[in-house]
């Protein structure tokens, strides 16, 4: 397997590591008002528990944005260095405006037109 080879595989699993800690974060965003009022009737050991997970949450936001500087760093790199094979198409921005762009059947940059 050649390098671009890999860092596409290897962009296309930190992109579905992302969106698995986003839909995650937002799961627990959902559920905020029910962890406040259950952490209200909590003992000290109880509490405890529920403190590690918030410690945990907060350091997991820093890691969330260090994978997506890795995946731009890869996103920046496959543009420099794949032998882009373009494709032009037609995106709808609302239903009255559309776009053309191109995108890399390889690497899937886009180039606006
Ligand atoms: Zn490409």
């Amino acid at each position: 397997m050649n390098n671009i080879y890999f860092f596409y595989h290897f962009n296309n699993l930190l992109k579905t590591q992302i969106q698995t800690q986003k839909d995650i974060k937002h799961l627990i965003d959902d559920n905020k008002k029910e962890f406040a009022q259950q952490n209200k009737q909590m003992n000290e050991k109880e509490f405890g528990i529920m403190d590690k997970y918030k410690d945990l949450l907060s350091s997991s936001e820093l890691f969330l944005t260090n994978l997506s500087v890795i995946s731009n760093d890869i996103k920046d790199y496959l543009y420099d260095n794949c032998t882009h094979d373009w494709t032009v198409d037609i995106i709808d921005i609302n239903p009255d405006i559309s776009k053309q762009i191109k995108y890399c059947n390889y690497c899937e940059s886009t180039r606006e037109m």
